[in-house]
């Protein structure tokens, strides 16, 4: 072949890739995260519950994988969410306590040099919403809009009354009379920053949104992330009629309260799901479904069979319900046993939107769709934490491979075989010493990555940690 030639056909060549790059239809997934707040491991019909109905969110689990061994990265709302953005332990970067409610003009936030999932995604060209609950700063420079979400609806603490037409009375009541403090559960909901009147039952209203959003994002030809923040079943526990007429069966009324929450959820994801085929998305979007801990005990959830619930180091306070579901990619009817955790989003959405995450050593999870599509322990040999700081004590847990220790309220270290004892009934600590020791000293080591907290959920708490000379990680790694 002459040079001539050889150079037309390269030029030709060029060209062809420059187009079919400008023309090519952007093929990478939608990523949807749906999360319920405090919802309990059992208290959905894929994980075993028996009195509540979600019928949509277990038609979706069981064309999908469920995890069984599904984890967050603390056992309480702030620090779990942080790490689903930031793909941290919220404890190396001093978020390892709630940021107190009515938190305007405190100045805190979760530390700006931890770029979240939703900057990344949005830089790589994804249209970004978040619907729901934020509780991650509620000061400008930490609002979603600024971390990454395009669109933003929803409400910026810790928690939220349901029912519009009951909160705002109470709401206009106290701002007419002056008061500066009025409680986060009673503020207007915003859309991007902007006051709204909202009518609806906010779960409803929710998942409105995230309608809307799907349609724009098809409209403008993006891929999107959307996080799906549904602050139910949260206290505090208030259901629309409808729901509750459900479930007549059902003697307790907090647990049917709960139960008509979570109801309205699936309601909500069976929608947005009629949405995503309407729209011919379904097929290629990542649903990945869990609750940012466990559920709260005496508020109508039930972790069953996990010991404890919500703030406990237990598995009932961190263990969630979790599934994953591509059509697309993913086989159905698959239970997936080996550990993922929320620490693991991060990596594995910036690996579906072909990002290379610029920090990627700072991460904590891994990128575990390969593991999970071949049946692969994405965390052998990892450590996988929870560490909890309460009234001047630490409780602490670590999951390694099929063992977990476990240190509370400054008992003894107990040592279970967590693959085959998720109830956590049996410690055997005397038998494996070897196995307990080394856990325990991992588990030192990677407590000296953290950072004092930058917070604290209350005024009390703070003074206490001072008082006590927290964290004290010396006596709490001590075996003796
Ligand atoms: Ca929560």
């Amino acid at each position: 072949m002459n040079y001539r030639i050889k150079k037309v056909l390269l030029s030709s060549f060029v060209l062809l890739m420059v187009f079919s790059s400008v023309f090519a239809k952007d093929k990478r997934p939608n990523i949807l995260v749906i999360l319920c707040d405090d919802l309990g491991y059992s208290d959905v019909g894929f994980n075993g519950s028996k009195d509540i109905k979600t019928p949509n969110l277990d038609k979706l689990a069981h064309a999908g994988v469920i995890m069984s061994s599904g984890y967050v990265a603390h056992p309480f709302c702030g620090p779990s969410r942080t790490s689903i953005m930031t793909g941290k332990y919220s404890h190396v970067m001093g978020a390892q306590f709630n940021i107190p409610s009515n938190s305007e003009h405190t100045g805190y936030g979760i530390p700006l040099d931890n770029k979240f999932i939703s900057k990344e995604l949005q830089e790589a060209g994804y249209y970004t919403g978040a619907f729901g609950k934020w509780h991650l700063g509620a000061d400008a420079p930490y609002h979603p809009n600024k971390r990454g979400f395009d669109e933003f609806f929803g409400f910026l603490g810790g928690g939220h009354r349901y029912f519009p037409d009951q909160y705002r009375p109470v709401y206009e009541f106290q701002k007419e009379n002056g008061n500066k403090n009025i409680h986060d559960y009673l503020k207007p909901l915003e859309h991007n920053g902007k006051e709204v009147k909202e009518t609806e039952y906010i779960t409803d209203a929710f998942t409105r949104e995230a309608i809307t959003f799907v349609e724009k994002s098809v409209k403008r030809e993006q891929p999107f992330f959307m996080y799906l923040a549904y602050n139910a079943p949260h206290v505090p526990l208030e259901a629309k009629k409808e729901d509750f007429k459900v479930f007549p069966e059902i003697k307790d009324d907090k647990r049917r309260t709960y139960a008509a929450m979570v109801y309205a959820v699936d309601r909500g994801v069976g929608a947005l799901v009629e949405t995503l085929k309407k729209e011919h998305q379904f097929e290629n979007t990542l649903i990945v479904f869990l609750s940012d801990n466990g559920g709260k005990l005496g508020q109508g959830a039930n972790n069953y069979p996990l010991k404890e619930g919500k703030g406990s180091a237990y598995e009932g306070g961190f263990r969630v319900p979790m599934f994953f579901h591509w059509p697309a990619k993913i086989k159905g009817n698959q239970v997936f046993e080996h550990p993922v955790s929320s620490i693991d989003f991060y990596p594995t959405f910036a690996a579906l939107a072909k990002v290379k995450p610029s920090k990627r050593r700072e991460l904590a999870g891994k990128e575990v769709l390969k593991p999970i599509m071949e049946g692969r322990n994405p965390h052998l040999n990892d450590m996988l934490y929870v560490l909890r700081h309460r009234t001047g004590l630490s409780d602490v847990g670590a999951r390694y491979n099929n063992w977990k220790i476990l240190r509370t309220s400054n008992n003894p270290w107990k040592l279970f075989y967590i693959k085959k004892d998720i109830s956590e009934t049996k410690d055997r600590s005397s038998e494996f010493p070897e196995i307990l020791k080394s856990m325990v000293e991992k588990a030192e080591k990677w407590s000296k990555t953290n950072e004092e907290p930058k917070w604290f959920h209350s005024k009390e708490e703070g003074q206490l940690w001072h008082n006590m000379n927290m964290p004290r990680f010396d006596e709490t790694f001590s075996i003796d």
